[in-house]
């Protein structure tokens, strides 16, 4: 069925209009390369080998990839990346994208940068916003035994205490300062601590407006009745819900680790049933927009013309302060200027870090950019179509001046 359209993807000029001609081709130039897996396989097997032996590769890393995909190094170093989105009107996560710390020292050097991130957004002013994952805040394994229910020692115990004091300051200062803050998802065998301190700063935080946002994985096959569950317990509770929607991607190993230790599978049949709950789910947020704050994070055009056709049946305005729209960084530029070019609250998760500590981020764009279903293949002939467009244009222009 065709859908009734409130923006269109397809402007091209609107979509690429922050980007120069040599950009454009560079861009095009990387999501070709992106398209040949056994490239990428290489090209990441190579890089890492490179980096460890150090290597000269880090200029030629951040000429490409990283300079696609990453904001900077430091917070300071995206503030190009920030000022040219918000030159159109479109918001920025500082998206701190360090991962594997260790240590306590490197879980508080985390928090503390993610309290710059905060102070950050609050000098913003439109669309205040952050994020981070609780993994960054401590141990993985401690996350999964505390999944499991096992019995944790002392130690184990203050352990956890500090994940929560950590995750509390950011959320507090969040609040002091009105920024948003989003609360990643991360493997399901870890997601019960994240729901029970989710929650927990949901009611602390969240009793004037959706100011902390749980992530809803859809590639679940139980989200949409737990979106449901915890709206419930929101009103119950006096509070408001934050949810921020996504399909989810740790899908391959997800289903892997199911199968090798003999569970049924968390994620969904197939690919049709995510879009489904994903699209059932932004619905349900909008019929009950007085108690949600709905924060949609897809790439999916669908999903993004779907949300808008929500929004228009319950009468919302386009720049309802309860909606926002969000893609990541050198991604989707087509969805994000579009519809901030048609007034719809669209924010982009810039990430940034040093290269190195960057790096699996990095590998995750690749691997998921060289399918050829997927992403890379529409951005390639979005840029080809942009490149095209301007010579045509120029050489009109050309003609024009002959005259
Ligand atoms: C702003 C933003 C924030 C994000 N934050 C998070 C986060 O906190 N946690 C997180 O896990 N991910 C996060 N993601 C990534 C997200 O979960 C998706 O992996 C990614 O966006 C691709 O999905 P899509 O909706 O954009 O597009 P699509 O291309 O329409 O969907 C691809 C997704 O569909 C699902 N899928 C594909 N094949 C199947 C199948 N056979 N069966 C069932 N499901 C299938 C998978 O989730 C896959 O990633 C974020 C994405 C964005 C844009």
């Amino acid at each position: 069925m065709e859908l009734k359209k409130f923006v269109d993807f397809n402007q091209l000029e609107v979509a690429f209009r922050a980007k120069t001609d040599e950009t454009l081709r560079k861009r095009h130039f990387i999501f070709l390369a992106m398209q040949w897996p056994g490239l990428v396989k290489i090209g990441t097997e190579l890089t890492k080998i490179a980096l460890k032996f150090h290597l000269p590769v880090k200029t030629l890393i951040k000429t490409t990839i990283f300079d696609l995909f990453v904001g900077g190094e430091t917070l300071d170093g995206c503030q190009r990346s920030s000022n040219e989105l918000a030159a159109f009107g479109i918001g920025a996560i500082f998206d701190y994208s360090v991962e594997g710390e260790k240590s306590e020292e490197g879980f508080d050097d985390t928090m503390n940068e993610i309290l710059r991130t905060i102070e950050r957004a609050g000098e913003m002013d439109f669309i205040r916003f952050s994020a981070f994952k609780i993994t960054g805040m401590g141990h993985f394994e401690l996350l999964a035994k505390i999944h499991r229910g096992d019995v944790l020692t002392e130690d184990e115990q203050a352990a956890y205490d500090r994940i929560f004091r950590r995750v509390d300051r950011i959320c507090r200062l969040a609040y002091e300062k009105d920024v948003s803050v989003l609360i990643d998802a991360e493997e399901t065998w870890i997601q019960k601590p994240i729901d029970e301190i989710s929650v927990k700063m949901m009611q602390t935080y969240n009793r004037e407006k959706a100011l902390i946002y749980y992530t809803y994985q859809m590639y679940c096959h139980s989200m949409l009745a737990n979106l449901k569950k915890m709206h419930m317990a929101a009103v119950e509770g006096g509070y408001r819900l934050g949810a921020k929607l996504v399909r989810g991607a740790y899908m391959e190993k997800e289903r892997a680790r199911a199968e090798k230790m003999g569970y049924e599978s968390p994620i969904q049949p197939h690919k049709e049933a995510t879009d489904r709950d994903f699209d059932a789910a932004a619905c349900y947020c909008v019929e009950h927009i007085n108690q949600i704050g709905v924060f949609s994070g897809t790439h999916n055009e669908d999903s993004n013309y779907k949300l808008t056709l929500f929004m228009d049946e319950m009468g919302l305005q386009k720049n309802d302060y309860r909606v926002y729209f969000g893609q990541l960084y050198g991604m989707s530029d087509h969805i994000s200027f579009n519809m901030a070019n048609a007034g719809y609250n669209v924010i982009k998760y810039v990430p940034y870090g040093p290269l190195r500590a960057v790096m699996p981020y990095l590998i995750r764009r690749a691997n998921e950019n060289t399918s050829v279903k997927g992403q890379s293949s529409r951005e390639l002939s979005l840029l080809a179509a942009e490149i095209k467009r301007r010579k045509i244009f120029k050489k009109q222009l050309g003609h024009q001046s002959k005259f």
